[in-house]
């Protein structure tokens, strides 16, 4: 059963339980299956099922140490109806085009998918450590803070706080942070960017002298960021579910391939695209679509990773990040479970910023991944095309995944491609309504109302309800004093 390793040292073993409370690996490796390659999902026994029957399957592929009824239970109460759709992520045909919805869930972008689900699996995991507590720890860049607030929000013997970049996120982003209920929750603001705050919680998760002091009072420090496995692998299961609409409308034959288009941060996404292609999805190729902080997309056309260059703040903050954490994981897997090669990568990036992969390696990466990006004012075009043509509303994060498609179709226009999309427009309201009217907005909630009854859409009720919400949360602090302001938080959350 202790199948998961770290990416920086193959004779780790662990199993999926502890490696899901855990988040990351002591050495500051990720979490990985070695042997991910050898287990393989038939397309064919997947066909009629419902997306939580495929989550089921996959799970417990995944997942070997939990038994079908846990599995069972956390799906059900992940997704029974926690999605205002019933599909969880639809497939919609928008003209020639294949539209995947990932927004659907409680904070309207695709994370909810990953973190309704990994709190469910947590909560599982903990039964056997009946005195423990958890603290969940996430940097955000605006989505992923809220859905695990969301998901998190009072759940036993788990306590969450967030961090986000005060200035760089979205007004709707925030609203839906600070205006958050329940007990076990905290959220802070820093005066830095996305990169900084991350830095620091992966700073706290390694610094002994916070994790002993928190063991004190019997609580140990996990991560909701798409490092954790738990909200990784939910996220392989919209691909299959894709790819079975895809056949069942009747645009592809069973078992033909198909290309994925994925607006990238993190890689967490597009990563577990990755996975479900190495179990047996028949995909192709992935088209990695950045906004103007490409750095992504520069290391699969060159080989070099270089986050040495200015951080821009895009119309697509969501995707305004320079350490793409999941890449390690694909690096990890192209390099034939490489270890001691990925850890001296991850010491190059660590020192200097940068580092350089093999030819051999980049040959094999681009065997299934292409890299593009879109900036800005493109993006704007964008969003403003596509309603023209189709009266389909796109947000930014994916206006980005449609400009890079489409770029992509120059050089393959045969190979169908799936759009995910990533984030609700209702979300980014203001830039979208710029974006098709020219027109700015001074209230985030009269956008929503203006861009609904221009466009024919409708707000998402989650939206709606922040106008009438409390702020509850209002610190903003500097991002060295991160590590205090956890102990000193740490204290007060678990007590009633
Ligand atoms: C997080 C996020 C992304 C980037 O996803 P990664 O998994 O970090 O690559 C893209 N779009 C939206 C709306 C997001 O919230």
């Amino acid at each position: 059963m202790k199948k998961y390793t770290s990416t920086r040292n193959n004779k780790l073993m662990k199993t999926s339980k502890e490696a899901i409370l855990q988040g990351i690996c002591d050495d500051g490796g990720l979490f990985v299956l070695p042997d991910l390659k050898a287990i393989k999902v038939s397309m064919q026994s997947l066909m009629n099922l419902s997306y939580q029957k495929i989550a089921v399957n996959i799970f417990q592929l995944l997942l070997p140490d939990f038994t079908k009824a846990e599995i069972m239970e956390c799906v059900t109460a992940a997704y029974k109806d926690s999605f205002s759709s019933s599909q969880v992520t639809p497939l919609k045909d928008v003209q020639a085009n294949h539209i995947l919805e990932l927004f659907h869930g409680v904070t309207c972008a695709f994370k909810d998918v990953g973190l309704q689900m990994l709190p469910q699996l947590m909560k599982c995991a903990l039964k056997a450590y009946a005195n423990e507590k958890i603290l969940i720890l996430t940097a955000t860049s605006g989505d992923t803070g809220k859905a695990a607030l969301a998901g998190f929000c009072d759940i036993d013997q788990i306590g969450i706080g967030v961090f986000y970049p005060d200035r760089g996120v979205s007004d709707m982003q925030r609203l839906q942070m600070v205006s958050q209920e329940g007990k076990n929750v905290f959220v802070c603001g820093i005066t830095g960017n996305f990169d900084d705050a991350q830095t620091s919680v992966k700073a706290i998760f390694q610094s002994n002298n916070v994790k002993a002091k928190l063991k004190k009072q019997n609580i140990i420090v996990s991560s909701a960021n798409s490092i954790n496995i738990g909200r990784l692998i939910p996220q392989i299961i919209y691909y299959f579910y894709a790819y079975q609409q895809m056949v069942a409308k009747k645009h592809i034959r069973m078992n033909e391939k198909i290309n994925f288009c994925v607006p990238t941060g993190n890689f967490g996404n597009v990563l577990a695209g990755y996975y479900a292609k190495m179990l047996g999805c028949p995909i192709d190729k992935f088209i990695v679509a950045c906004n103007e902080n490409h750095v992504v997309s520069d290391f699969i056309q060159t080989g070099i990773y270089d986050r040495n260059r200015p951080f821009h703040k895009t119309i697509s903050p969501s995707m305004d990040i320079l350490i793409s954490s999941n890449l390690e994981r694909v690096l990890y897997y192209k390099s034939e479970q490489n270890d001691q090669y990925i850890k001296s990568l991850m010491q190059d990036l660590q020192n200097n910023g940068k580092f350089t992969i093999d030819q051999a390696i980049l040959n094999h990466l681009q065997e299934d991944f292409y890299g593009g990006y879109c900036d800005d004012q493109t993006c704007k075009q964008v969003i403003k095309e596509v309603y023209k043509k189709s009266g389909y509303v796109l947000d930014p994060h994916s206006a980005v995944g449609y400009h890079v498609m489409q770029e992509y179709f120059k050089q393959d226009a045969n190979t169908p491609c799936v759009l995910l999309a990533t984030a609700s427009p209702y979300k980014f309201c203001e830039k979208v309504y710029d974006a098709l009217f020219d027109e700015g907005s001074s209230d985030p909630f009269v956008c929503m109302q203006e861009l609904a009854k221009k466009t024919k859409g409708e707000i998402p009720k989650a939206l709606i309800n922040l106008a009438s919400k409390p702020i509850l949360h209002k610190d903003v602090i500097q991002p060295a004093k991160m590590q205090e302001y956890v102990l000193q938080q740490a204290g007060e959350l678990f007590h009633d």
